[in-house]
Order: C-alpha cells, then sequence, then structure tokens
C-alpha cells in the first residue's frame, strides 16, 4: 500500500517546528466540527497533535475531512503553524503550535467504538478485555505498558552493568513439585508423557550456578496453574535472579541498589540506600502480616499485661489458656467519628480473620475511657491510655485469639482498614525485607511438614543439625521484599549440599526413592562441586502495578486473563479438534456436572 509515510510522530512538534511542512500518521483520537473548520486531535503513542482543515481548504480535502470518524487511521501532510495566543494549550506538549492540513489519506477505518478511547477506561472488565486491542490505545494503558517497558530496561541495563549474564531456561520441562500445581504439556511423539511449564525457572537457575554462571538474571514467565484467587494470574513475569559466593546480605544489598537506581531512572524517585529489615515474628506482632505497609504507624501492641490486671475474664481466660491479646490504636481524625456503625464494620474486618469480637474503648480528656470495654478497665484507664499511646479522642481496639497467628491476622486486618479509612497512609513507597521466615509450615490436611517457600532454601546454621527435632522452630535464610503492604519478591540462600537437601526432603514428605525420581537431577549436579548460592525474583507485574498506584496486575500486563482465568478476546481455553487429542493421545473425560 501507498501512503505518505511520517515524518514526525504526534508528540514531537513544537514552536521551534513552525513553517515545517510534515506528515503525521496517527488515529483520529477526536474530531470537532465547525462548519467547514474542522479541528482534528491526532494521536499516536508518542502524543497529540492538532490538525485543523480550515474552511478555504481545497473541496476535496474538505470531502476527507468530512468523512473521519474516531479513531480512523489516516496520514496528514500539512504545515506547522503557530497557534493564535488564547488557542495556546499549555497541558498539551504540542499545544503551542497546530498543522494545517493539505492532504489527508485514510488508511483504515473504524467501526462503532464498544467504548471512548480515554485517558482511563470505565467500561466493565470483560468488554475492555474482549477489545484488548482498543483498551491499550487509551492513555492509562499506554502508560503502564511504557513504564514497564522502562522499568524492564532499566533492569537489563544495571544488572549488564554489574557482569550478570541474562540466561534463558526452558519452558517445556520435566514436572517437579515446586509449591503449586504445574500446567502440563501433552507430549505427542511419547505417549502418555507430559512436559510441565515451569513455575519458576528455580531449579535451572540453581544449575547455572553448578555451571560457573555465577551471575544470573532473565525476564522468565512463570506458570502457576492455580484457582482464581484475588489477583491471580495462571502466567506471570518475574526478574529471576541468582549469585553464587554470596550470603543473604549480597542478595539484599543488590536488590537495594537496584531499586534505587531503576526508581531514579523510571519514577525520579529516591528510595533510601538501605531498606528496613524486620524479622518475621516482628512484623506479624506489629503489623499483623508479613507485608506490612510502613506508609503509616498505627503498630500493633500486645495487651497482656494490661490485661491480666483488668477484670476482662474472657481475655484473661483466652490469656490463660496460652492465648494471646493485641490492641490497636484508631487516632482521632479530624471529619472521622467512630461511630457505632464504623466500629461494627471494623469489628467485620476483623472477624474474618478469627476474632470473635472487638471491644473498644474511647478515650476522653485526661484518660477518661468510655465503650464496650471500658468496664473491665476500671482503676487501669491511666495505665491503658498510656501502654497504648492513646489520647482524647482516639478508641483503643482490641482482638484476642487461642491462635498467635490468627489474633496478629485480625489485628492486622484492623491497622489495615484503618489505614485507608482514615487517610492515614502517606504518599510514596515504603520498601522493607522481611527476614528469618520460619523455613516450614505444617500442612493440617496432610499431615506433615512443608516448605514454607521452597524446599530448596537453606535452613539458618544453628538449625542445621536439630532439623528434624522439631521442624516448626526452625528459621530459614529466607527474605521477602515488601513495598506499600505487597510482597512484591521472595527468596533464600539455598541449599547446596546433597545430604542436607535430602534431609529438608524427608522433612516435607518425600521419601529418598521419591526424591531421586523427581529432583535426581538436582541432586547429582550437586556432587559436582556446587557453589554456596542464592538468589531472588521480584515480580515485574506487581512492581508496574504499584509504582503506577493500581490495585491489579492486571493494568501492568497487555493481555491479561480475566478473574476466571478466561480470556474474553481469544476466548482461551478452547475446545480442540478431535484430531488434536488424537495426535496427543488424549481423551476428555468430562466432569459430571458438564
Ligand atoms: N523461585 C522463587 C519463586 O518464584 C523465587 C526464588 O527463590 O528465587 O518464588
Amino acid at each position: 500500500m501507498n501512503f505518505s509515510k511520517r515524518t514526525v510522530t504526534c508528540g514531537a512538534l513544537r514552536a521551534a517546528d513552525v513553517g515545517k511542512t510534515v506528515i503525521l500518521n496517527g488515529w483520529v483520537h477526536r474530531d470537532r466540527n465547525h462548519g467547514a473548520l474542522h479541528f482534528i486531535n491526532l494521536r499516536d503513542r508518542y502524543g497529540i497533535t492538532q490538525v485543523v482543515v480550515d474552511d478555504n481548504a481545497s473541496e476535496e480535502l474538505q470531502k476527507t475531512a468530512a468523512q473521519l470518524k474516531m479513531e480512523y487511521c489516516i496520514a496528514v501532510t500539512g504545515l506547522v503553524r503557530k497557534r493564535p495566543d488564547n488557542m495556546i494549550n499549555k497541558d498539551m506538549a504540542t499545544g503551542e503550535v497546530e498543522v494545517e492540513a493539505q492532504k489527508i489519506e485514510i488508511l483504515s477505518k473504524c467501526e462503532t467504538l464498544p467504548f471512548m478511547i480515554d485517558e482511563e477506561n470505565s467500561a466493565n472488565e470483560d468488554l475492555r478485555l474482549k477489545y484488548r486491542f482498543l483498551d491499550l490505545r487509551t492513555g492509562g494503558m499506554q502508560k503502564r505498558i511504557r513504564l514497564r517497558h522502562e522499568f524492564i530496561k532499566a533492569i537489563r541495563d544495571f544488572l549488564c552493568d554489574r557482569e550478570f549474564y541474562e540466561i534463558e531456561t526452558p519452558t517445556l520441562i520435566r514436572s517437579t513439585p515446586e509449591g503449586a500445581r504445574d500446567f502440563l504439556v501433552p507430549s505427542r511423539k511419547y505417549a502418555g508423557k507430559f512436559y510441565a511449564l515451569p513455575q519458576s525457572p528455580q531449579l535451572y537457575k540453581q544449575l547455572l550456578m553448578v555451571s560457573g554462571f555465577d551471575k544470573y538474571f532473565q525476564i522468565a514467565r512463570c506458570y502457576r496453574d492455580e484457582d482464581a484467587r484475588g489477583d491471580r494470574q495462571l502466567e506471570f513475569t518475574q526478574l529471576d535472579l541468582e549469585m553464587s559466593f554470596v550470603q543473604r546480605d549480597d542478595v539484599l544489598g543488590l536488590m537495594e541498589d537496584l531499586f534505587g537506581y531503576v526508581f531514579k531512572r523510571v519514577m525520579n524517585y529516591e528510595l533510601p540506600a538501605h531498606f528496613r529489615r524486620i524479622d518475621y515474628f516482628d512484623a506479624m506482632n506489629t503489623y499483623g502480616c508479613d507485608k506490612p505497609d510502613l506508609r503509616f504507624g498505627c503498630e500493633i501492641k500486645d495487651l497482656a499485661p494490661v490485661v491480666e490486671k483488668s477484670s476482662f475474664e474472657a481475655y484473661r481466660q483466652i490469656l490463660a489458656d496460652k492465648g494471646f491479646v493485641k490492641a490497636v490504636v484508631a487516632p482521632a481524625t479530624k471529619g472521622f467519628d467512630f461511630t457505632r456503625k464504623y466500629l461494627d464494620s471494623l469489628s467485620e474486618a476483623a472477624k474474618v480473620y478469627g476474632a470473635a469480637f472487638v471491644p473498644f474503648v474511647k478515650v476522653g480528656e485526661n484518660n477518661t475511657i468510655s465503650g464496650s470495654a471500658a468496664k473491665y478497665f476500671a482503676g487501669l484507664e491511666e495505665e491503658l491510655c498510656t501502654y497504648m499511646g492513646a489520647k482524647n479522642g482516639d478508641v483503643i481496639l482490641m482482638v484476642a485469639h487461642n491462635s498467635w497467628k490468627k489474633c496478629c491476622a485480625s489485628a492486622g486486618a484492623l491497622r489495615s482498614k484503618l489505614g485507608k479509612d482514615l487517610g492515614l497512609i502517606q504518599p510514596g513507597f515504603a520498601f522493607c525485607w522481611i527476614v528469618d521466615f520460619p523455613l516450614f509450615e505444617y500442612n493440617e490436611d496432610e499431615g506433615h511438614w512443608e516448605a514454607a517457600h521452597h524446599m530448596f532454601s537453606m535452613p539458618q546454621a544453628r538449625y542445621i543439625d536439630t532439623l528434624e527435632q522439631n521442624p516448626g522452630e526452625v528459621r530459614g535464610d529466607l527474605y521477602d521484599m515488601v513495598v506499600n503492604g505487597y510482597e512484591c519478591a521472595s527468596g533464600s540462600i539455598r541449599i547446596h549440599d546433597v545430604e542436607l537437601q535430602k534431609r529438608i526432603f524427608r522433612i516435607c514428605n518425600f521419601s529418598d526413592e521419591e526424591a531421586e525420581k523427581k529432583f535426581g537431577f538436582l541432586l547429582n549436579a550437586f556432587k559436582f562441586g556446587p557453589p554456596p548460592h542464592g538468589g531472588i525474583a521480584p515480580g515485574i507485574d506487581r512492581m508496574v502495578m504499584i509504582m503506577s498506584e493500581q490495585s491489579s496486575i492486571k493494568e501492568a500486563i497487555a493481555f491479561p486473563k480475566n478473574s476466571f482465568a478466561v480470556s474474553p478476546m481469544d476466548d482461551c481455553p478452547n475446545d480442540v479438534d478431535a484430531k488434536q487429542l488424537e495426535e496427543l493421545h488424549l481423551a476428555i473425560k468430562y466432569p459430571e456436572n458438564k
């Protein structure tokens, strides 16, 4: 096809270009018509330029201009001219100029749009995803896709500068238990055999360390066949990274440097040189979760010392049964009333995590207290208020549970809700490290221990001799990077010793034979001089979501699935031909209710 190819983009023209003849290619963003005078906002990914078809333009040009509709793809040849002073648009990078059209070619037409191509698209999610190619034209998506590109580019530049190699690992691998469920790919050549898609390149990056590629990274696609839960996608992208001859602080330090560099370059945002390191148990006790939002305070306190002296029998009983009592202060906030209804909503938030109810006291002048729990603290008013650091107008909220985790989580739910509802959250990015996680978690359903992160993580040295005695006590050389309440990276120092690796497998209920069958290749590699190594993997989608202040990773991915793991655009997953199934030696057994 012959057409006038652009000489400039729609974001390029400035006052200095006045007098030049240019060609623009782009989409009709808006088309305003004042009789024979047309104003066309022409858009491409670089910006918007105003094109004018004057009322004295040729008849042919007028005719073409009259045919234009939104999102037509056109080529405009014209003369750059200065806008009249009263028409200058300071909000537009090209706002000082306009292009007086001499020729317009319609390159393709556009049907009636399912939604407007605006800064943000307010259409429902499925419509956005069905027409994702149009949704991606909106200003918000364009910005986020660009941010994602710049983010990844900055990561690559930084790591390559630090002598990391970017190495691809396979996407068709053997199925190995790594925490989630594998996606399987049936083999055509070998009937009854399957490849799996990697949940992460974990084992390959460890093998690369054995091979001597001591600084590795990859922008890696990971696949986990999990039920739609919250904001998950079946496939996601992570910066996968591994280093040899390192200890925990080397990995954390590298990540601090990397994120410092990337945030400065991409967001012009200065991060601290070091991120706070918080012990897992401290994080749970103080923030009620292992991914705390540090943009606000409202720290949780252990209320046991005060409750023990009180007449709060129900809570004293929980303490006597070795349970836990925690409290949070809702600070007096201008324009915010702690009404009964609001306090009930807090209670509901905590109940989801196990608290049976949320007793409270309202603090008045001179440490006077009122509210549902006030009577139990008669004579202890001052001690309670001082202990909690609560002042006039504040409300002290309490939760209790026999389970430490549930007590923490209930208090954490209160803290999170208060942070949002009271507007306590400061702008910006608050990074921290959560370190020293327990290595194992007990799987109640299956009745055995399993790895809290994955089975390749190193127990801390002081536990190694006695791992089997009390797996619940063992802390691992594990770390998570957290920002604004999101876990955005997990990693660990790895095991590189065959015997230790086998012991971990055994604790996680893998017999030696089973471990050999499933992980034999790793155990084999560890017989050939493996170096000490460790790594981490920050989620790219999630980071871009956070950087662009969105609340769903779908906003950071060009073509995501919807919340039901379906793509409304290409209708995937879909049926396949009987012939394809036959070639793969597969027969479908439909569930009863289909
Ligand atoms: N492979 C791990 C994951 O995807 C991250 C790591 O330990 O490096 O969660």
